[in-house]
C-alpha cells in the first residue's frame, strides 16, 4: 500500500480508485526509471495525501503533467535569462489581458518588487535605493487596519511605513505627499471600503493601488478581474490554485510599473529582488501552469471537487449522529470544502485526534487545519467540533482513501 500510494501520489493523475489498484503507468515509468532513486524515499521524507488544500507548509499544489513536462523540458537548455522573463512577460501579458506581467518568486516576492517598483518611480529612484536610501523619501503605504497581515512583511522589507485606516474619510485624509501605494488584501474578511472606492480615491491622488489576490484563483476570470477593475498590480501565487512551480508567482500591472520592478529584480546584482530567483524551469512550468489552467472550466472544477466531497460523505453516512455540508468559502479556497460534526457523547473523538490519527497512520493524510478550531482560516467557519476536507487537491483515487481512513477511525470511536 505505501509503495503504490508514494509513487502515485508524485506521479499521480492514472484513473484508478484505490491507490492499492493503480499500477503507474507506463509513460511515468519512462520519465523516472526505476533505476533513478526517488529522493523522498531515500531521504526518508514522508509524502501525504493533501486533504487540506494548496496550503505553503504542505508544498501547496501538486503541477499537473503538461506542466511537469514543460519544466522538464526546460531544464534540458540553458537561456539567456533576461531574454526568457522579457519573452514570458509579453505571453503572459498578453493571454492575461493585462498592459504588462512577470514571474516572480512567489506572491510574497511579488510583493516586495511590486512595492519597490511603486517607490522607485514615485521618487525618481534608481533600482538600488530600496530599501536603504528611502527613510526620508515618499515611504508611505496605505491599508485597511483589517487588511493587515502577516504577508504585509514582504511590503515592510522594501522600508516602507503603514498608515492604517478604516473608514472612507480617513483614507481620503491618508494621502500625503510622502504615500507611495495603497495596498489591499483581496482575500480580507473586514474591512468596510470596496474595491472600487480604494482604486477611485487612489487614482484621484495619483498613487497606484496593489491587490493581494494569491489564493484567489479559481474562478480563473480572476486571473483579469481585478487588473481590470483598475488594480495597477496584483499578484497571484503561482502554486496555488494557478498549480505551478510553488516559488512562482505571476506581477501583473500597469506597463511602467512591472517595467520598475523589473529593474529591481535578478539578474541584476543590485536590487532587493537580486535573491528572489525563479530559475529556468520554474519560470517556463509558471508559464506552462498558465496556459493549463486557461484550458479548464471553472464549472467542470468545481463539479469535480463536489464530487469528491460527497462521495466522502457518503462513504460516512452510516455513522451514528454524523452530520455533513458542503461549503464553498466566498473569496480565497473558493471550492467545495467537506465539513464533518457528530455527537461526540456518541462519537467518542475530538476532530483534532482524528487529525492527528490520520497525519501518523499510514498513507499519511494532512486534514484542512480548520480541522477543530474555533477559528477557522480563509472564509471557512470551522469550531471545535467540526472536521473539514480540503478536496482540491486530492489526486484521483485519493478520495476514498481518505473517506476510509475517516470510517475507520470514526467508527472504531463509537460509543458501545
Ligand atoms: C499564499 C499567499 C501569499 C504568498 O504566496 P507565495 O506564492 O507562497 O509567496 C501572499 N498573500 C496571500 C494572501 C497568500 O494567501
Amino acid at each position: 500500500m505505501k509503495k503504490s500510494h508514494s509513487r502515485r501520489s508524485f506521479f499521480g493523475w492514472t484513473t484508478g480508485l484505490l491507490a492499492s489498484q493503480v499500477s503507474p503507468a507506463r509513460t511515468i515509468d519512462k520519465a523516472q526509471p526505476p533505476s533513478e532513486p526517488d529522493y523522498y524515499d531515500k531521504l526518508g521524507v514522508t509524502k501525504i495525501i493533501n486533504a487540506a488544500g494548496t496550503y505553503t507548509v504542505l508544498t501547496a499544489s501538486i503541477m499537473p503533467p503538461s506542466v511537469q513536462a514543460a519544466v522538464d523540458r526546460a531544464a534540458k537548455y540553458p537561456v539567456r535569462l533576461l531574454e526568457l522573463q522579457c519573452a514570458v512577460g509579453e505571453y503572459l501579458a498578453k493571454r492575461l489581458n493585462c498592459e504588462a506581467a512577470m514571474v516572480t518568486a512567489g506572491a510574497s516576492s511579488a510583493l516586495t518588487l511590486g512595492t519597490a517598483a511603486c517607490i522607485d518611480l514615485i521618487n525618481k529612484l534608481p533600482p538600488q535605493a530600496v530599501p536603504m536610501q528611502i527613510s526620508n523619501l515618499k515611504n508611505e503605504v496605505i491599508i485597511q487596519k483589517t487588511h493587515r497581515y502577516g504577508y504585509d512583511h514582504g511590503l515592510e522589507i522594501c522600508g516602507v511605513r503603514f498608515v492604517e485606516i478604516e473608514t472612507l474619510p480617513e483614507y481620503e485624509n491618508a494621502f500625503t505627499s510622502h504615500t507611495v501605494m495603497a495596498h489591499f488584501f483581496n482575500a480580507a474578511e473586514g474591512g468596510q471600503i470596496s474595491r472600487e472606492d480604494w482604486i477611485r480615491i487612489a487614482h484621484k491622488h495619483g498613487v497606484p493601488c496593489f491587490n493581494d489576490a494569491a489564493a484567489d484563483v479559481p474562478p480563473i476570470s480572476n486571473l483579469w478581474n481585478y487588473t481590470k477593475m483598475g488594480f495597477d498590480l496584483v499578484t497571484f501565487s503561482g502554486g496555488k490554485g494557478i498549480r505551478g512551480p510553488q516559488n512562482a508567482g505571476l506581477l501583473l500591472g500597469r506597463k511602467d510599473l512591472i517595467a520598475a520592478a523589473t529593474q529591481t529584480n535578478n539578474p541584476f546584482d543590485d536590487g532587493i529582488g537580486r535573491g528572489m530567483k525563479v530559475a529556468k524551469e520554474q519560470i517556463v512550468g509558471m508559464v506552462a501552469a498558465v496556459d493549463w489552467l486557461l484550458e479548464q472550466s471553472d464549472d467542470e472544477m468545481q463539479a469535480d471537487f463536489q464530487r469528491r466531497a460527497v462521495r466522502i460523505a457518503g462513504h460516512l453516512k452510516d455513522i451514528p449522529t454524523l452530520e455533513s455540508k458542503v461549503v464553498v468559502p466566498e473569496v480565497a479556497n473558493h471550492v467545495p470544502h467537506l465539513l464533518i460534526r457528530y455527537d461526540q457523547q456518541r462519537v467518542r473523538i475530538a476532530p483534532l485526534d482524528v487529525a492527528e490519527k490520520l497525519r501518523t497512520g499510514n498513507p499519511s493524510i494532512e486534514l484542512n487545519p480548520s480541522t477543530g478550531k474555533r477559528e477557522g482560516s480563509s472564509g471557512l467557519h470551522s469550531d471545535e467540533n467540526t472536521i473539514v476536507v480540503g478536496v482540491w487537491m486530492l489526486q484521483p483515487g485519493e478520495d476514498m482513501i481518505v473517506a476510509s481512513r475517516l470510517r475507520e477511525i470514526l467508527s472504531r470511536s463509537v460509543e458501545g
